[in-house]
């Protein structure tokens, strides 16, 4: 009996494309004569996938390739061994192709891909790329307008590099649909310091997917996705936890348009894409998802970790965005009541047309309000997310004793925790910044008709009107509430 097992050889091939179609060489000699091969070769001991296509391609082509999609795998069994085959589509960023090895190359049209006699690998893998093309709508764009941080107060819309990959756990991303957040004007503002001058801003956005590295498994170009407003990568402890937002990774956290280019552009490039990407439902339009990812999972996580039960009084205190999705999300656990405490006359007008249960105060007769609208003294829990100094006094001022006191909101100046008058009062302090993991769940709600955020977009720009956008958001102009920008529109 033959034990001897077969030997898989790892091959890598890609698809190099330029306007002139896709590059295929042939076979001058051997068992393949005259047949047609995507460009590529063996993989060496030691070497990843893509070192060994950047040296097959640079020592078979001359050619230095940018690589800008790991598109499949696929395995085929000769008599003696199996070949695993990885397919990439790739770039030539410099040289012109000078065949070394094979007699003669040629640029075939998409269109062309079944009238040519191609080796059995290739035969394979020719319907994964015919996908891929039919999928992907990168247009072979080299520059894109970024809206982009110089430094305090100074912003502005300059060309770039289209992005590309440059981490097998890296996606690039072609925005449809992001927003302007509050977080953006801290950072125009000067008051978020590891924010880095040069960095295109924007961290809530949603697009599709252009093209992956060789390592995510999660989406593939053509899907439809969300953006999440952190980076994290799954496999550190707090990540194992859920604790995302304190992932242990150098891109780790709030990354996206404060550390690394973010999505107020054409194209992002999302680090660690299996995790901070989701897709989109077919039923869920853009509009609908745009907020999954930063002000939307914030709602969410904020009424997750405030132990919300039927028989509550929530107070939430603020209305803005993100005020509302933590509203929507609190709706979802079913308290007996919910207060909302804001001060402008235009967003209360707002909650009242929108949600008509809900009951509305202003801070200055806040706290009598919820003592005569709770049981036992103040509210079961309080989530406070409008960040001012009176605010926070007046969270844990209206809550009841042994109440969950949930604090979202970003203050520019420390708080006084008066531990005095607090004394006896036990309440239970969450604090802190969203671990934004649930946006499946969330776009799973928004699929089933459970949230519906689109009433928060009052104001639609296109990218190149951006400056607008930011001044109108920025001076709270025309009831703006949430404003969304369009690349292309
Ligand atoms: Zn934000
Ligand atoms: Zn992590």
């Amino acid at each position: 009996m033959n034990c001897k097992k077969k030997e898989t050889l790892e091959v890598v091939a890609t698809v190099i494309t330029t306007d002139n179609g896709i590059l295929a060489t042939q076979r001058g000699y051997g068992d393949f004569k005259d047949k047609w091969e995507f460009p590529g070769g063996k993989v060496e001991p030691g070497e990843t996938l893509e070192q060994a296509l950047a040296r097959e391609i640079r020592e078979e082509l001359d050619v230095e390739i940018r690589i800008d999609s790991f598109v499949d795998t696929v395995e085929y069994e000769y008599p003696e061994f199996y070949i695993r085959l990885h397919v990439f589509v790739c770039s030539a960023v410099s040289g012109t192709p000078v065949l070394k090895v094979h007699k003669s190359s040629r640029w075939i049209g998409k269109d062309e891909l079944h009238s040519v006699d191609w080796l059995p690998a290739d035969e394979l893998s020719i319907p994964v790329v015919e996908n891929y093309f039919n999928n992907a709508t990168w247009d072979k764009k080299s520059v894109m307008p970024a809206y982009t941080y110089f430094g305090t107060g100074k912003l502005s819309l300059i060309d770039k590099p289209v992005p590309h990959i440059n981490n097998p756990k890296d996606a690039i991303v072609r925005v449809t649909l992001g927003s302007i957040c509050t977080s953006d004007l801290h950072i125009k503002h000067g008051s978020v310091p590891r924010a880095m001058p040069g960095i295109t801003l924007g961290h809530e956005m949603v697009g599709v997917v252009e093209c992956v590295g060789s390592a995510v498994t999660n989406v593939k170009p053509g899907d439809r996705v969300t953006v999440n407003v952190e980076t994290f990568c799954g496999e550190c402890f707090f990540c194992k936890h859920g604790y995302v937002n304190n992932c242990e990774d150098p891109d780790g956290g709030w990354a996206l348009g404060c550390r690394i280019d973010g999505g107020q552009t054409e194209y992002v490039r999302v680090p660690h894409a299996d995790m901070g990407l989701n897709r989109i439902p077919d039923n869920v339009t853009d509009e609908q998802a745009v907020f999954v990812g930063d002000i939307l999972a914030t709602g969410f996580w904020a009424a997750r970790i405030s132990e919300i039960k039927e028989e509550d009084t929530v107070l939430i205190i603020g209305a803005g965005p993100t005020g509302i999705c933590t509203l929507l999300c609190a709706m979802l656990k079913l308290p007996e009541k919910i207060i909302i405490c804001e001060k402008s006359e235009e967003r209360i007008a707002f909650i009242r047309s929108l949600y008509p249960d809900v009951l509305v105060t202003s801070p200055d007769v806040c706290k009598d309000f919820v003592m005569r609208n709770s049981r036992h003294g103040g509210a079961d829990v309080v989530i406070e997310v409008a960040g001012s100094d009176d605010s926070f006094r007046l969270a844990w001022e209206c809550a009841r004793p042994n109440a969950i006191v949930t604090i979202v909101a970003l203050y520019d100046k420390p708080q006084l925790l008066p531990l005095p008058d607090m004394y006896g009062k036990n309440l239970i302090f969450k604090i802190g910044g969203v671990d934004g993991c649930d946006c499946e769940e969330i776009l799973k709600l928004i699929s089933e008709r459970k949230i519906d955020t689109t009433p928060l977009i009052t104001h639609r720009f296109s990218l190149n009107e951006i400056e607008n956008a930011y001044r109108l958001f920025e001076n709270h102009l025309d009831g703006v509430i949430k404003i969304v920008v369009a690349p292309k529109c």
